[in-house]
């Protein structure tokens, strides 16, 4: 592998992902496996969300297992996306401004 060079070694390093892909994708199960870690890994935001407001409604206060996240006041780059698809890092600048609504206040 080229060292030296770094766009070389993005080049490299690109061409044998593309390659690893192809050659293990059924072997190696990587589709299901990613879609899983990536099932995972909204859970866990989830979770870690719903901790920080308590398990409660933003708009009654009242502890819920249905709540329905959202962000109101979202800046244009997140506006499309749900909450649990936020990176870490904007998750916890974010976490005052994410709202919890259950099913009796939506
Ligand atoms: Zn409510």
């Amino acid at each position: 592998m080229p060292f030296s060079d770094p766009e070389a070694k993005r080049r490299w390093q690109r061409d044998y992902n593309r390659r690893y892909y192809a050659a293990n994708k059924v072997s190696k199960r990587l589709v299901s496996k990613a879609i899983s870690q990536k099932r995972d890994l909204r859970t866990r935001k989830r979770r870690w969300i719903l901790d920080c407001l308590d398990d409660r409604c933003s708009h009654c206060g009242g502890v819920s297992m249905a709540l329905e996240l959202s962000f109101p006041s979202a800046p244009e780059r997140l506006i499309d996306r749900s909450p649990v698809d936020f990176s870490w890092q904007d998750l916890k600048s974010h976490r005052y401004d994410i709202v919890a609504t259950c099913g009796g206040c939506r």
